[in-house]
């Protein structure tokens, strides 16, 4: 491999910069050329490449967003978008590439690996849906978003005796709403993974401000159910009327944490590193602190174990 490209993929998380300039200054470390594909696959069908150097990916490690821009392309789900792709690297003398997105983002790239270009995946989503690594790129600022988001609410619900039901992302994955409920203190936290009753979260509610609790956060993960749902089930089982916040893209923005800045500088290096050894077609991770690679055949067909101790700890704390 002596030259190489990067791009962003589907919806942006923060960190993604961060991982952009990892890949572009470890490939240029390692004395490889590294081309910047702007807008996604869209822009790879575009021919939309920009030869990349040291100065390129500078001030952008503390930005949220992509530098690169995103996209999502209808064309590149075709056999023919996919093989256009792959001659606009080739003709361009590209011979490998490193995607980062979810995990639609992924199944393009084992496309194009399967075409003959060397393609490495590496988690950029704030959901934490993929599986074979333990977070992904953009996850924790979320959740820091979400914990801050939470606090100031708490500041106002305590001083007025009410409840709150507040919204968050993930699509079908209930890690946002586990982790931030958690660390907020959250009296429920309703996720798709977990069936729920609404009857049992409207005794509690209503036991607990009985008992002498004054306020109640309630989280529900997007993938879940609508907070709005959730609100006007509680006031019609209960009468009480709880305030929904619903977070929205906000949790999409922002500077990213140490720990995101941290993950995206380890995989976006390894991604490069494995691409010079070679490797293709996997799905760069983090697990136990260990850096890994894995199918992108087996991870865009294994779903994400939920972490059912953490859960059942959120539950016995949050009395
Ligand atoms: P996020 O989960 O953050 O939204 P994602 O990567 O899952 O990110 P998608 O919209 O599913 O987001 O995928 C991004 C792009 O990847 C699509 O617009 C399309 O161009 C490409 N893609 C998705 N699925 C496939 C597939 N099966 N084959 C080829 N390309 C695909």
């Amino acid at each position: 491999v002596k030259s190489i490209a990067v791009l962003t993929s589907g919806g942006d998380s923060q960190g993604m910069n961060a991982a952009v300039r990892a890949v572009v200054r470890s490939a240029l470390y390692h004395g490889l050329e590294v081309y910047g594909v702007q807008r996604g696959y869209q822009g790879l069908l575009n021919n939309d490449l920009r030869r990349m150097d040291l100065r390129s990916v500078g001030d952008i490690i503390q930005r949220g967003g992509t530098i690169l821009q995103t996209a999502r392309c209808k064309e590149f789900m075709t056999p023919e978008g996919q093989q256009k792709g792959a001659e606009v690297l080739r003709e361009r003398g590209i011979d490998g590439l490193v995607v980062i997105g979810g995990d639609g983002s992924y199944q393009g790239a084992n496309k194009l690996s399967k075409l003959g270009i060397k393609t490495m995946g590496l988690p950029g989503t704030i959901d934490n849906d993929i599986p074979f690594t333990d977070y992904t790129i953009g996850f924790d600022t979320s959740v820091s978003i979400v914990v801050d988001a939470i606090n100031k609410l708490r500041d106002t619900m305590t001083s007025h005796e009410r409840s709150s039901v507040v919204e968050v992302m993930g699509r079908h994955c209930g890690d946002i709403a586990l982790y931030a409920g958690l660390a907020s203190g959250a009296e429920t936290i309703i996720v798709p993974e977990v069936p729920f009753d609404l009857d049992q979260v409207a005794n509690r509610m209503k036991e607990n401000f009985g008992s002498g609790k004054r306020h109640s956060i309630i989280v529900v993960a997007e993938g879940a159910a609508t907070g709005e749902e959730i609100g006007r089930g509680i006031t019609e089982r209960c009468g009480m009327e709880p305030r929904v916040t619903v977070l929205g893209h906000i949790q999409r923005g922002g500077t990213p944490t140490h720990n995101d800045r941290i993950l995206a500088s380890q995989l976006g290096d390894f991604a490069v590193r494995k691409l010079m050894e070679g490797d293709s077609g996997k799905a760069c991770g983090m697990i136990r602190g260990e850096l890994v690679v894995t199918d992108i055949d087996k991870v865009v067909n294994t779903k994400k174990p939920f972490n059912m101790d953490l859960y059942n700890l959120a539950l016995r704390l949050s009395q």
